[in-house]
């Protein structure tokens, strides 16, 4: 495991805190990843003193939500985010209120989280506070929503939603009265902000789990409402696997090429994915039909790499294998536009 600088950073802030007379420990996503031994990539603070108390205990703050009870703390060297335990004020449209209460017992914050993973915290003596058996779910390997789940959901849409995702990146399975719950409340994610959906799912692309990720969004009903049509294409998932998110939106348009569209106006995709779904789209294309030096030429490797998997995933045998391609580009007789210049006629050549 690597246990990141921010981890120790955090402790000395908790450190400091606790010298001003206030209660701080660590929260959330952190505390779980450090029981899974999982990289740990930020590291939350959650303190019984109000903004305005931190500000006062550190010379270099910054407000990035404040009135979310967060204040950046930075004179440890790297930024900890420090928040106020808090509860959330009253849920309307099925989202997560903006406005806050902030409250001075940590287990009315812990009680607000999603699931008993992630609702566990870390002191500086290195206990662990677990009111929900978080600790019990990391061992099972499930995703359990804390307290009555369909009233959770209900408040918050996003979160089953969450509860997938967390399935992709751990390879848990959603605990049963959770699954059915959100079986039960999956239209509600209709009143999510297409931006937090698009997040949520680029989070599946990229995790570990992505196929069990797409089952369960199959099993939760949650794909009913969001276009893909997860459930006819789910093989085709089977051996997917992305490092950036972008190559798991343009697999996604690939599936559903005849309606991309509906796809590309729904999720809010930017144009930055939309256009490297077209080119890999294009390069997937050419490679059924084999490509040419033109095609070699003219595509960055990464894109060329990308279609070359898209043809693996969707079962495709493709006579050659993946590092030739960096081969067969380097020994192009042509490297870049300016040699066009020098034998222009190559073009015409190529693209016969
Ligand atoms: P990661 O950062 O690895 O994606 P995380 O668990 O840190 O995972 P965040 O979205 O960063 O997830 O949220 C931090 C913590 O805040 C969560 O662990 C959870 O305790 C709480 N949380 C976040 N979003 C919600 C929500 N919609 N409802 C309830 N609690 C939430
Ligand atoms: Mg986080």
């Amino acid at each position: 495991m690597k246990l990141i600088e921010d981890w120790e950073v955090a402790l000395r802030v908790i450190e400091k805190i606790e010298k001003a007379g206030f209660e701080a420990v660590i929260v959330g996503g952190a505390v779980r990843d450090y029981l899974l031994k999982r990289n740990i990539h930020d590291v939350d603070v959650a303190t019984n003193a109000l903004p305005e108390e931190i500000k006062q205990i550190f010379s270099s703050t910054v407000d990035v939500g404040i009135e979310h009870g967060t204040v950046v703390v930075l004179d440890e060297g790297k930024p900890i985010e420090v928040t106020t335990y808090r509860t959330d004020g009253t849920y309307r449209d099925y989202r997560r209120p903006e406005e806050v209460t902030f409250v001075r017992e940590l287990p009315q914050d812990l009680e607000r989280r999603d699931f008993t993973i992630n609702a566990m915290a870390f002191t500086k003596d290195g206990d662990i506070i677990d009111l929900f058996g978080g600790k019990e779910d990391l061992k099972k390997g499930i995703i359990r929503a804390v307290g009555d789940a369909n009233s959770r959901f209900r408040e918050d849409a996003l979160r089953m939603l969450r509860a997938v995702r967390f399935s992709a990146q751990l390879g848990f399975s959603i605990e049963e009265g959770t699954m059915k719950a959100i079986q039960k409340d999956s239209d509600l994610i209709e009143f999510i902000a297409k931006e937090r959906i698009h997040m949520e799912l680029s989070k599946i692309f990229v995790a570990d789990y992505v196929y069990l990720g797409i089952k369960n969004l199959i099993e939760c009903e949650l794909a009913n409402f969001l276009p893909g049509n997860f459930e006819k294409h789910l093989e085709e998932w089977k051996n997917f696997k992305a490092y950036l998110p972008e190559i798991g939106w343009a697999y996604l348009a690939l599936l559903n090429r005849d309606d991309v569209t509906t796809i590309w106006n729904f999720y809010k995709n930017s144009n930055k994915e939309k256009n490297f779904a077209k080119k890999v789209i294009q390069a997937y294309e050419q490679l059924l039909s084999r490509w040419n030096e033109y095609d070699y030429f003219s595509n960055d490797l990464m894109i060329l790499e990308t279609a070359y998997d898209f043809a693996q995933w969707q079962g495709i045998d493709v006579p050659f294998s993946k590092d030739m391609i960096a081969k067969v580009k380097e020994n192009l007789p042509i490297q870049s536009m300016d040699d066009f210049a020098l034998n222009g006629n190559l073009l015409m050549k190529w693209s016969e």
